[in-house]
């Protein structure tokens, strides 16, 4: 069975290279029926969170990537450390004793040197005398001193580089803590790991664990190393690009199925497709297919693909979103028309459901405030006549329907001498509060009798001081 494993460092919110990630993992698994696994890499006490383990679960689960465990490593320390002991006694590793201004003066002379900084093994050779060291010590794992180390990358091909090129990786801390390169390697093994997926910034790990997998006697897994993201211009996408938290696409009305569309079609394509379900993701997606080299982030295109999802999801699912934006408003969605409704009439008028959201406040609200630009403009006493008429109109109906409306404002607007524009202007700030809004008919049947014969009320209030002010 595919086993696949998203494995954050809970140092940080999860951003969109590593949803991209994680997507990746769980298309993979889902297309195979296998497993996809969450692993909270948090064996560093120093740079580990709590609050960025919850901010990623809740983006993961935002996101609908559904996943197994999570799994804590810092709930395994003692099956690494046992197998640290196990290493030791095979001579696998060492004991390094270097103190850190030993190692500082190491990598100024390697630096000076124009060398790249590396232990030198220092302490290996002091182990293999056997001459009793004391003090603090961090455990090294032995890599081979000649020969190369291989692999082959589904996306990379065949990659390896000479032993001398590294050199001895500590593999467990003062302290214990193990280091993310074995800890990595004795999970993925653990957990039956098949593809290893994951960012190609790990490119250079892959060579140490692929030795660490080949001391405990253990065939590698499939290794699968994803090209980043980058920003328009050319660097690693990061805040001065804009948004890169997943949840603060959230905040800004991102769907979740828009995102994952588009981090999929980053650095793929399945013909000329742009805009996919989460279902012909999973039946499309080859992860063979990814390209090699970096992909750029387009936030218009994020923004074009958001809106395509706006349009054709359905409005069930979408009620559920923009539920979680009217609260963070504080708005009640009880107190006005079903969520279904509004999504209807007003997903087409935004880009994202936060506008969306913003543009549907006056739904939910018992009167409006006008802005006072369109009230001067539109809200004129002249209309006073016909908003009466429309108002006894309006009360009579028994069936509150769009076609009916739009033939009472036509029957309104007629006997006042009005065109139906020269009604629905006023009538729609009397509605909203403003000049934007659906066709005055849609306004009218989602916002409810009710809350329309009210609204309408307080116009003509307003309308007859404003006459009587003339
Ligand atoms: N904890 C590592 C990271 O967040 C995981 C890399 C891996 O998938 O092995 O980058």
């Amino acid at each position: 069975m595919i086993r696949t494993r998203f494995a954050p460092s809970p140092t940080g919110h999860l951003h969109l290279g590593s949803a991209r990630v994680a997507l990746f993992c769980w298309l993979v698994a889902m297309s195979e029926k296998g497993e996809f696994w969450l692993r909270i890499e948090d064996t560093d006490p120093e740079r580990s969170q709590e609050i960025f383990t919850q901010s990623i679960i809740e983006s993961l689960n935002w996101l609908g990537l559904d996943f197994k465990g999570p799994i804590y490593q810092s709930k395994r320390l003692e099956y690494y450390q046992k197998t640290v002991q196990t290493f030791l006694s095979k001579g696998l590793a060492y004991k390094c004793y270097c103190s850190r201004e030993r190692l500082q003066a190491l990598r100024e002379q390697q630096t000076a040197r124009k060398e790249k900084p590396r232990y030198d093994g220092h302490c290996r050779e002091l182990a293999a005398s056997k001459t009793p060291s004391q003090g603090s010590y961090v455990i090294r794992f032995k890599t081979p001193l000649d020969g190369t180390v291989q692999f082959e990358d589904l996306i990379h091909g065949l990659l390896s580089v000479n032993n001398a090129e590294l050199d001895d990786l500590i593999i467990a801390r003062e302290g214990g803590f193990p280091t993310y390169n074995f800890a990595a390697v004795l999970d993925d093994l653990d957990m039956k790991i098949t593809q290893v997926i994951r960012g190609d910034d790990h490119l250079t790990n892959t060579f140490r664990q692929v030795h660490i997998f080949k001391a405990l006697g253990a065939p590698l897994p499939t290794y699968v190393h994803i090209p980043m993201i980058l920003g328009k211009d050319g660097g690693r996408l990061s805040k001065r690009h804009g948004a890169t938290s997943i949840l603060e696409y959230r905040q800004a009305g991102y769907l979740p199925d828009a995102l994952l569309n588009y981090l999929a079609r980053l650095g793929w394509a399945h013909g000329d497709q742009e805009v996919f379900t989460r279902q012909e993701l999973i039946e499309f997606f080859d992860i063979h297919k990814v390209q090699k080299s970096a992909a750029t982030f387009n936030p218009e295109k994020l923004l074009w693909i958001n809106q395509q999802h706006l349009k054709n999801t359905d409005p069930k699912i979408l009620s559920k979103h923009l539920l979680w934006h009217f609260s963070q408003m504080g708005i009640d969605s009880k107190n006005g028309p079903p969520l279904e409704d509004v999504l209807l009439a007003q997903r087409e008028r935004g880009k994202t459901l936060q506008e969306v959201a913003d543009k549907s406040r006056y739904f939910y609200q018992d009167l409006v405030t006008y802005d006072s630009k369109a009230a001067s403009l539109h809200l004129t006493a002249n209309r006073l006549p016909a908003f009466k008429t429309l108002f006894t109109l309006l009360s009579d109906l028994s069936h509150w329907e769009e076609s009916i409306l739009h033939k009472t404002l036509l029957e309104a607007a007629s006997t006042s001498a009005l065109t139906l524009g020269e009604l629905a202007g006023p009538l729609r700030v009397a509605m909203t509060g403003d000049t934007v809004s659906p066709p005055i008919g849609t306004t009218l049947s989602v916002i409810g009798k009710a809350r329309v014969l009210l609204r309408l009320e307080k116009a003509i209030l307003f309308l007859e001081e404003k006459h009587l002010a003339s």
